[in-house]
């Protein structure tokens, strides 16, 4: 089991539009994923067609040791995808869960549990809020690796080294074995002579930890959380789709060579 947390403390970044895509470009070749939606916002939820009255048992059940992953779990109209939807109520998770020690292991702790007692998952994503909170970090702790999306705009790489910084303190202190799995460039305008300097410039800047594939600018991806679709069923042929398609090959590849490396 891979567990791959999707962050940037930035909101908008493409990190729940990634968390749905990939998901279901993994879970298509017959992976069986898991996609874990730590945002209060419910994006990933709602973006999978889990209506609000579908989520009695949620994210927060399981930060709070109300429920396991196996009882939260909900299947998706994807074949092999699996969804622990979010609620507002994560909100106040922070403040309920402060005092008590091995907070920041909550998630790690539930699926480790998970691991050893339960149906086998070969990926689980995390999709985060947009901050550096208790639940990020829960979803750091709990990860083999990171993933970032980046949004071919002006200010990219603002924020990128903070990111990292969090990182490597999860690292040296909860996780020692977390790594960058990679950073996805997202909504790309190939019109825009901006979009195609900022992909050099990360390119420059974070050598071979850029994916190959870019994420184009597709209207067709923005519309179709509005159906409770993920963008790959909602129209496969679109640019966003297949770039979707691309990028879970070679998060696949990545794993497979790591894997033989080790
Ligand atoms: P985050 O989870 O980082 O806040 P989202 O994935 O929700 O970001 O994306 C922010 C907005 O941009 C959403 O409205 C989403 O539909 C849109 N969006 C994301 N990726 C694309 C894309 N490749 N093409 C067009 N719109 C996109
Ligand atoms: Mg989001």
């Amino acid at each position: 089991m891979r567990v791959i947390t999707i962050a940037n403390q930035k909101g908008g970044v493409g990190k729940t539009t990634t968390a749905i895509n990939l998901a279901t470009a993994l879970a298509a070749v017959g992976k069986r994923t898991l996609l874990i939606d730590l945002d209060p916002q419910g994006n990933a939820s709602t973006g999978l067609g889990i209506d609000r009255a579908d989520r009695d048992v949620s994210s927060y059940d399981v930060i709070l040791e109300q429920a396991s992953i196996t009882r939260a779990s909900v299947e998706t109209a994807v074949p092999n995808l699996f969804i622990i939807p979010s609620t507002l109520d994560l909100l106040g998770v922070e403040m309920e869960i402060a005092g008590s020690s091995g907070r920041a292991y909550r998630l790690r702790d539930a699926l480790h549990f998970h691991s050893v007692e339960d149906a086998h998952y070969d990926f689980v994503l995390i999709d985060c809020p947009p901050s550096l909170n208790l639940l990020t970090i829960n979803a750091m702790a709990a990860a083999d690796s990171i993933l970032v999306p980046l949004q071919c705009e002006f200010f990219a790489l603002e924020g990128l080294s903070q990111l990292l910084e969090t990182v490597e303190q999860v690292r040296d202190t909860l996780n020692p074995s977390l790594h960058l799995h990679g950073i996805v460039l997202t909504m790309y305008d190939g019109r825009n002579n901006l979009a195609a300097q900022v992909v050099k410039d990360v390119r420059a800047y974070m050598g071979e930890h850029v994916y190959e594939t870019i994420i184009p600018r597709n209207v067709r991806v923005s519309e179709a959380p509005s159906f409770g679709k993920p963008a790959i069923l909602y129209d496969m042929k679109c640019s966003g789709s297949q770039a979707y398609i691309r990028l879970a090959s070679e998060i696949i590849q990545r794993e497979r060579q790591g894997r033989a490396a080790a």
